[in-house]
């Protein structure tokens, strides 16, 4: 079997590029190795989506698809420091509706499964893993391994921060695990949270409270791994004792709705995500610290743009070409590289002991206060996350 286009990996990233070839006149095999479900109750992995990333999946006719009823707009965020500092974001400020929208993964990866289900141009091979591959100048060979064989003038690699796209093609990576864990669960709380997200640096450890419709909450926490594994063993009561503490009992009593999850954190990036017949997309491509909650935002644009370049390009072109494929890749380079140094660095600056009298400890505290301070600043950061 021939086709234009394999994507493997039907994560959030590799679904919403075949979903948004729907108009391309291109045929397209998508290999995930598992069917998604829908988490039962609500489901700790969350994500605060960008409102650009929330146009795009208007753009391609997901997002007015999802239960408006699961979904929470962030109007105000409260950023607080180790020691004094403290940064406040509001979406009115800013003279926009919302900073991000706050969305359940299951509930976004079961609507794209849905969507490229129907989509006449995709073929889907559910449960099914590659076995082999080999890249030659005009096709793309992939074994999988019930032993199908397919070719393709261009093969999609959206398989996740442990990419066999990547590896099988032998395509380098820089790869720093930060020896923490992220850390999710969801709570109801006593108090309203007004549509605020909150988050709170303390040393290397970064708490952060997303809101959910209603008086709950979404937690993810960035904590190192001993202390980590420790955390996810307290029993219900003590748990949300701990998390309730770490945010001063910001929205008072906090009651856990389900067991956490943790996943090891790690920064990746592949030293290119571009070569002839092959292009890396999400976190096979680029994983970032989850402080700045930019992922799979990341992953959405660089669907959207590989989209866009594959839907411009003349008919005669191949889908394959280099040229092509660095065009995505260029206009994808600076952003993820910016965004992977921010969160990176602050990561580090936050890393340091937390002795008050030290002096990076000054310098992050007072940053943050200064922004505070700076509308313009403030300003500028919103509309940069915004956009991405
Ligand atoms: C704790 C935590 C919190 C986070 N919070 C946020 C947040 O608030 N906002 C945000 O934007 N991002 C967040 N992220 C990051 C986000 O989870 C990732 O960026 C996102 O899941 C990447 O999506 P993806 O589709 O690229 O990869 P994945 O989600 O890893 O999907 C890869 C897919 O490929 C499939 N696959 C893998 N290997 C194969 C194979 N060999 N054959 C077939 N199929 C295969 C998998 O089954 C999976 O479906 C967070 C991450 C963590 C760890």
């Amino acid at each position: 079997m021939h086709v234009d286009v394999i994507i493997v990996g039907g994560g959030l990233a590799g679904t919403a590029l075949a979903v948004a070839l729907r108009s391309a006149k291109l045929s397209v095999a998508l290999v995930e190795g598992k069917v998604p479900t829908r988490t039962a109750g609500w489901d700790a992995r969350i994500y605060a989506i960008s409102p650009a990333n929330a146009h795009f999946l208007e753009s391609i006719g997901i997002w007015s698809h999802l239960d408006r009823a699961r979904l929470q707009a962030v109007e105000h965020m409260s950023i607080y420091g180790d020691t004094d500092g403290r940064l406040q974001f509001s979406a009115y400020d800013s003279g926009i509706g919302e900073l991000a929208w706050i969305c359940e993964s299951s509930l976004l990866q079961c609507e794209l499964w849905e969507s490229v289900k129907r989509q006449a141009n995709v073929q889907l091979f559910c449960p099914a893993r590659p076995a082999a591959m080999t890249i030659n100048a005009d096709q793309v060979t992939l074994q999988l391994d019930d032993g199908r064989q397919m070719t393709c003038a261009l093969l999609v690699g959206a398989d996740g921060a442990d990419s066999w796209v990547r590896q099988s093609a032998g395509i380098d990576a820089i790869q720093r695990p930060y020896d923490q864990l992220g850390v999710v669960a969801n709570f109801e709380t006593e108090k309203p949270h007004d549509n605020t997200a909150f988050q709170w640096f303390r040393g290397s450890d970064v708490l952060a409270w997303l809101p959910l419709p209603g008086k709950r909450i979404s937690m993810v926490w960035s904590i190192a791994t001993e202390p980590g594994r420790d955390l996810i063993q307290c029993d219900a009561e003590e748990f949300s004792q701990r998390v309730e503490q770490v945010g001063a009992a910001r929205l008072g009593k906090l009651s856990l709705m389900a067991a956490p999850a943790a996943f090891p954190l790690r920064l990746m990036r592949a030293r290119q995500s571009a070569q002839a017949r092959l292009v890396l997309i999400g976190d096979a491509a680029h994983a970032i610290h989850p402080l700045s909650g930019h992922g799979i935002n990341l992953g959405f644009q660089d669907a959207a743009s590989l989209a866009d370049v594959l839907l411009q390009k003349p008919e005669y072109q191949d889908c394959g070409s280099l040229a092509l494929l660095r065009r995505h890749e260029r206009a994808r380079k600076e952003e993820v590289l910016a965004l992977q140094t921010v969160t990176d660095t602050l990561h580090r600056l936050f890393q340091a002991p937390a002795d008050p009298l030290a002096p990076w400890v000054s310098v992050r505290n007072i940053g943050m206060n200064v922004t505070n301070q700076l509308p313009l600043l403030k300003d500028l950061l919103v509309r940069y996350a915004l956009a991405s």
